[in-house]
């Protein structure tokens, strides 16, 4: 296509250098100053703002404006557009936009699950510009990222929480630099580089399959003769129809900002990936949440349909999001970048524990973080993390946090206390080193960062971000307060936060595995453990409301015992909803597609069998015909069985309706409802192997698969 990324990158984005040339010097370096500080904004500061932005975007071409915010039910950003148009005045109307329209707006809305946060009829939800994450243009509007929140101040988005996570943590890595004698960081950032998976269908075959349309994934179809088996398509050639639309969305990022950085095929047959460069979590995840809708969009372009739910294929491998997660001062130091000299590591291996302490202390809570319906068929599939939360170091870090553990704080000191004895200056080559690195972990740290990897696909993966941020500010902060009581017992400060950092790294040794993740060993073990191996996702959502959970949440600032309750209501509501679609769009299907196509087929052979008999003796004709007669019978078996089982579905549907609680009505779609998706399913899957292929409508694994 030819285009300079350096001319086009960050085109329809009112970033740093627009503002510099559009607003009044002063203006712009009060805004910097609040994007980098926070504070509240003056309306005549946001009126100038505005103005600016509006002209920006006019001659970008845009008619409307919004405030995209981030319901969290739904994983994609909400938008309610409104034009620049103002009241007509003698039949002319003029394009405004105030600081006011900027700051707040006031979405209805109330469509939108809240968990009780809001009655509908007094469903007041307020939108507030978050100042740290840019504005820009998309299509024909300009679009302003914001948080949302009630008339009481519940939060009801993901982003609130998150930023509340990212001050947390900042305050108080502070705090713990300052007791190693830093006196100049003033702020502590979160980085998040998500790697995004996701399959391509050709959108013609998409539209022929209602279950792919209304549930994200199908619900049925036989594996087709070759799939993932021989890994040829990982990193290989991308196609040309492929390439074409990995080249428009790249085009499309890089204007919107958005460093596409990696492109690749993935393991799955039509399956890909795309890495944009990491920055801070909640730009990240803004821009993660834009990068899916122009995935979205830019496919049907293509005439191509992306899917981002998590196991579009049974069988095959499902799509995650890598989150890959560091800690940077505002000097620019990565907490997780080994040092080169053994005293520059003594921050690195304590930020490195309290991870480690905190994962292991709130392993449920990620595990909860990374759950969603559609996740729930991929983790712990031997193709993805396991269901089950740990840690994998590596052997040369593993090393490092033995020592530590066994050996004597006195034996630890080097001679004038400086630092600690520990020779790990290979640390980082040997780790960015990619013999030491495992995918089968949950949580991996990998040279410079850990990656998360169990958030899901469709995930807003915000909810995982803040989990964690918030869970190892809680550490952080737990840690220094320990270290503190015995400096004020007389403890001497080295002393004193190594004894802290001894008794974490054995308190935290369950979530430490560098071993096989998929293996069944490693199940066995991680029970031995007392690691939480529950896998049934309704009843993993208990733990946003565990007490730990809420007093973590509650201490860090980041959420309230309300706020939880609330999104565990809307998310058990969601749990149900999405299986109560898939229940009802295979029961039609069922009935109206299959089952008739099959006895269609069914009846064409009963056909040839009369046929037969006409021309053969009788005893000749029976035998010429004992293959139909079987598959006639196995027909029959097979449709008796689905539809017996269709109708024991729509049952048991109608029994857990009644389920007053969203708890007791989740648990009961996914013990009763799930198996007999998947009683059915098995049925369909045989019926589609032995039915004729010309008159089976629905696309079938080997044609949604392969892209031409
Ligand atoms: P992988 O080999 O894990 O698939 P990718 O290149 O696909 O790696 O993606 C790695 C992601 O990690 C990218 O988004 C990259 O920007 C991000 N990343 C690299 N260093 C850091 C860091 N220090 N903090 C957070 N993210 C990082
Ligand atoms: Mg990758």
């Amino acid at each position: 296509m030819g285009v300079n990324i350096e001319k086009v990158f960050g085109e329809n984005v009112f970033d740093d250098a627009v503002m510099k040339v559009r607003l009044p010097k002063s203006d712009y370096e009060t805004v910097k100053k609040l994007m980098y500080e926070g504070g509240e904004i003056t309306e005549d500061l946001a009126d100038v703002v505005a103005q600016a932005m509006k002209e920006w975007a006019l001659e970008k071409g845009a008619t409307h404006f919004t405030h995209v915010f981030q319901p969290y039910v739904i994983s994609v950003g909400a938008e309610k557009h409104d034009s620049f148009a103002s009241v007509p005045i003698d039949g002319k109307i003029e394009n405004t936009f105030t600081g006011k329209d900027l700051l707040m707006g006031e979405p209805d809305a109330s469509s939108f699950p809240s968990g009780g946060l809001r009655a509908t009829c007094g469903a007041r939800g307020y939108t507030a510009w978050d100042i740290t994450s840019p504005v820009y243009v998309k299509e024909d509007t300009l679009c302003i990222p914001t948080a949302f929140c009630s008339y009481t101040g519940e939060s009801l988005d993901t982003k609130t929480p998150l930023l509340k996570a990212m001050h947390a943590v900042s305050k108080q890595g502070v705090r713990l630099m300052r007791l190693f004698g830093d006196q100049d960081t003033k702020r502590i950032f979160s980085y998040v580089g998500p790697e995004q998976e996701y399959f391509l269908v050709d959108r013609e075959k998409y539209l022929k399959r209602p279950d792919l349309m209304y549930s994200g994934r199908t619900l049925f179809g036989a594996m087709p003769p070759k799939g993932q088996e021989m890994d040829d398509h990982y990193f290989g050639a991308i196609k040309p129809r492929v390439k074409a639309f990995m080249e428009d969305i790249n085009v499309q990022l890089w204007k919107l900002g958005i460093t596409a950085k990696t492109e690749h095929n993935e393991v799955a047959p039509a399956q890909h990936e795309i890495a944009p460069i990491f920055s801070i979590s909640n730009v990240a995840l803004d821009n993660n949440l834009l990068v899916m809708d122009v995935l979205k969009k830019t496919a049907t372009k293509h005439g191509l349909v992306c899917l981002l739910h998590e196991k579009p294929f049974d069988g095959i491998n499902g799509s995650g999001k890598h989150n890959n997660w560091s800690l940077t001062t505002d000097d620019g130091i990565n907490l997780f970048k080994p040092g080169k000299k053994p005293e520059e590591n003594k921050l690195f291996q304590l930020v490195l524990a309290c991870t480690m302490a905190a994962v292991d202390r709130h392993a449920v809570l990620l595990r909860l973080a990374a759950s969603n319906t559609g996740n729930d068929h991929r983790l712990g599939a031997n193709e993805a993390p396991p269901a089950i939360i740990s840690s994998f170091l590596g052997t040369q870090l593993s090393k490092v946090l033995e020592h530590l553990e066994k050996s004597e704080p006195e034996d630890l000191m080097l001679a004038g206390k400086q630092g600690m004895k520990l020779d790990i200056a290979r640390i980082p080559e040997l780790l960015i080193d990619n013999t030491d690195r495992n995918r089968t972990s949950p949580f991996a740290f990998t040279g410079n960062r850990f990656e998360f990897r169990a958030v899901g696909s469709e995930a807003n993966c915000a909810s995982a971000m803040l989990a964690l941020n918030a869970a190892v500010a809680e550490q952080l902060k737990t840690f220094k307060t320990e270290v503190d009581a015995k400096i004020a017992d007389g403890k001497e400060t080295f002393a004193a936060i190594l004894e802290v950092l001894r008794k974490d790294i054995k308190e935290c040794k369950a979530i430490h595995f560098d071993g096989n993740g998929y293996s069944d060993e490693w199940k066995a073990e991680a029970a031995r453990r007392g690691l939480d191996c529950e896998t049934s996702v309704p009843v993993i959502f208990d733990n946003y409301l565990k007490e730990s959970s809420v007093r973590m949440f509650e201490s860090t600032g980041v959420m309230t015992r309300k706020e939880l309750e609330a999104r565990n209501e809307v998310k058990w509501e969601t749990y149900t909803k999405k299986i109560q679609i898939e229940a009802r769009v295979l029961g039609d299907l069922a009935m109206n597609h299959i089952i008739p196509t099959a006895t269609r087929y069914q009846t064409s052979l009963i056909d040839n069998v009369y046929k037969m008999k006409d021309l053969f003796p009788a005893d000749k004709a029976s035998a010429l015909s004992s293959r139909n007669l079987e598959i006639i019978e196995d027909i029959a078996n097979r449709t008796n069985f689905i539809k017996e089982k269709v109708d024991e579905m729509v049952e048991a549907r109608k029994v857990a309706n009644k389920i007053e609680s969203e708890r007791e009505k989740a648990i009961a779609y996914h013990d009763k409802i799930v198996p007999m998706l998947e009683a059915i399913r098995y049925h369909i899957d045989k019926l589609e192997l032995v039915v004729d292929d010309q008159i089976w409508t629905l696309p079938k694994y080997r044609e949604l698969l392969f892209i031409r």
